[in-house]
């Protein structure tokens, strides 16, 4: 270990690496190979929020960054494989990261130059209601460009931090998602959303929040602009272990990472700020007759949002100001969820086939039956989140009773849907009776193996075959191995009847898988009747 690793960064408030450990592992005594572990502690500071819009493993390198040649054309085009509609915001958010990264990369080679340019970032505000993209197209933006990507959601935050941790959690949770390389995050992007929440009830009256929502806004501020923020928090032991790690490991080379070109997108649904541009809207009489009562926030509305109605709602002046570029994501009709469903590369029903498949059930989704679940997710009101309920909610029998049965074949049509429980009994009975028909060929195949063996032929009742069946499920096995366990020693006593009677051909029943020794015994002792009678 070099001096520099047992050294790191150990200014004013960060303890000593190495009796920071001894004092975990007095209190935990938990220290395997792979460092600590501390039950019950996420991964994530930012809990389910953050896990659950992680974007996959980020491997690029922050020199591709630099290498930056995408046109905006190239970003829409690569969202419009996955995200159906929101052309407005595709097209905004594609300039805007185009613009980021190329500054980043001029920035970067004026600054091997010795110069320095001067840099607005285009932050980002996305409006527009739940479950309509919005995060879809900012995951999906990181993937593309190969920075890290972390979400977090305005609500959690309290003036004087985040909850389960601080405000500066999000940007080191950049370098987490960056596997650890802080040059990397510093170029990564945060998605904050339901920021409308922060609005301050100052404004003009409006629902904001409260008071602490503008202390929120302005530690933000400070994100947005530039500041230096430690890569690990003093108050955060997990924070420390990590550090700690890293340093044992060499990776940690930078005590603090820079937010300069960290791109921030932020949204909400700013339900009232309809209200506030049509009020303003009105008053300059430019336009929206007084029978709109309610218009939403649509793309025709929101070209006549300024700055002043942003302030109007509870932001400060120098919060809106950071945030150049606003966009509308407009809500998803029935037809619209029918398109993501049809031709979103990221479709639900793709995941539904392979979750079927997974049971070698091979399930086909008619027009008829996406249109349907389209519709019934509309209802739901919450965007595209609602066709995951609303399918969910369909499949979950035809999920849990078809697995295991013989059924192979699933086709989700509107008159599926619509009379769930007849069809589900229709495959119930399906399943039935192709278990049957799969089990009597076993059992055919078994009487065959019989007859080749042992030159004795064999028949089995139905209720023999139902039985066995009943069994093999059982016991996870095919009615052909439970047979032949079953009748292993038939043989012998078939064969001694054979001799006592002649008997050519032998029917086991029921009992016979009841009680095969008893069975075959008190054949056995008939034909010994038989035999005496005779
Ligand atoms: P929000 O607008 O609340 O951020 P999300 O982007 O998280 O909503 O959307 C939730 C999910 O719904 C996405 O993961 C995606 O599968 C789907 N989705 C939402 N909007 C669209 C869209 N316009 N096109 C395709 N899929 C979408």
């Amino acid at each position: 270990m070099s001096d520099d690793d047992k050294g790191g960064p150990k200014g004013p408030g960060y303890p000593d690496p190495e009796e920071f450990r001894k004092t975990l592992e007095g209190m935990f005594g938990k220290m395997g190979k792979g460092g600590f572990t501390i039950p019950g502690m996420s991964d994530s500071p930012f809990g389910q929020e953050a896990e659950s819009d992680e974007v996959d493993v980020v491997e690029p390198e922050v020199d591709d960054i630099f290498q930056f040649d995408l046109l905006p054309r190239d970003i829409k085009a690569h969202l419009d494989r996955f995200v159906i509609r929101q052309d407005e915001a595709k097209k905004a958010l594609a300039i805007a990261v185009c613009d980021h990264y190329n500054h980043v990369k001029a920035l970067k080679s004026h600054d091997e130059e010795g110069e320095r340019l001067e840099l607005q970032k285009q932050n980002v505000m996305v409006v527009g209601p739940t479950g309509v993209g919005k995060t879809y197209l900012v995951k999906h933006i990181a993937e593309l460009i190969g920075v890290p990507f972390v979400k977090a959601d305005a609500t959690k935050f309290s003036e004087t931090g985040y909850v389960g941790g601080d405000v500066d959690d999000l940007v080191r949770e950049l370098v987490s998602k960056a596997n650890g390389d802080v040059s990397l995050a510093e170029y990564g992007i945060i998605y904050i959303d339901e920021v409308d929440k922060l609005a301050s009830s100052g404004g003009a009256g409006m629902i904001g929040r409260d008071v602490s929502g503008r202390g929120v806004q302005t530690t933000l501020l400070k994100l947005m602009e530039e500041t230096e923020v430690p890569l690990r928090n003093p108050q955060d032991m997990r924070g420390q272990m990590m550090a700690m790690m890293d340093m044992k490991k060499g990776e940690s080379q930078k005590d603090s990472i820079n937010t300069r070109h960290i791109l921030f997108i932020v949204s909400g649904a700013f339900s009232g700020l309809e209200k506030i541009v049509r009020k303003r809207s009105q008053a300059a009489q430019i336009g929206f007759s007084a029978e709109q009562a309610e218009p939403a926030m649509d793309g025709e509305l929101f070209k006549h949002v300024t700055t002043q109605d942003y302030i109007d709602f509870g932001f400060e002046a120098e919060f809106i100001g950071r945030i150049p570029v606003r966009v509308v994501c407009e809500h998803l009709e029935a037809p619209d969820l029918e398109a993501i469903l049809k031709y979103s590369e990221g479709s639900l029903l793709r995941q539904y086939e392979r979750e079927f498949e997974a049971y070698g059930i091979e399930v086909k989704f008619m027009d008829s039956g996406i249109r349907r679940i389209a519709e019934m997710a509309a209802g739901e009101k919450t965007g595209a989140r609602g066709l995951m309920t609303v399918g969910e909610k369909i499949l979950r029998d035809f999920k849990y009773e078809l697995p295991g049965t013989s059924v192979t074949e699933l086709t989700v049509d509107d008159d599926l849907i619509d009379n769930r429980e007849k069809h589900l009994e229709g495959y119930r009975e399906l399943g039935q009776e192709l278990v049957v028909e799969k089990a009597r060929q076993e059992v055919d195949a078994f009487i065959r193996e019989f007859k080749d063996k042992h030159g004795v032929v064999i028949k089995l009742s139905d209720d023999a075959v139902s039985r066995l069946v009943k069994m093999a499920g059982e016991q996870a096995r095919s009615v052909f191995q439970v047979a032949r366990q079953h009748f292993r020693d038939y043989q012998f006593g078939l064969k001694l009847i054979q001799k006592n009677t002649g008997q050519g051909e032998f029917v086991l029943t029921d009992s016979s898988v009841e009680d095969p020794d008893k069975f075959l015994s008190e054949l056995v002792v008939q034909s010994y009747r038989d035999q005496k009678d005779r």
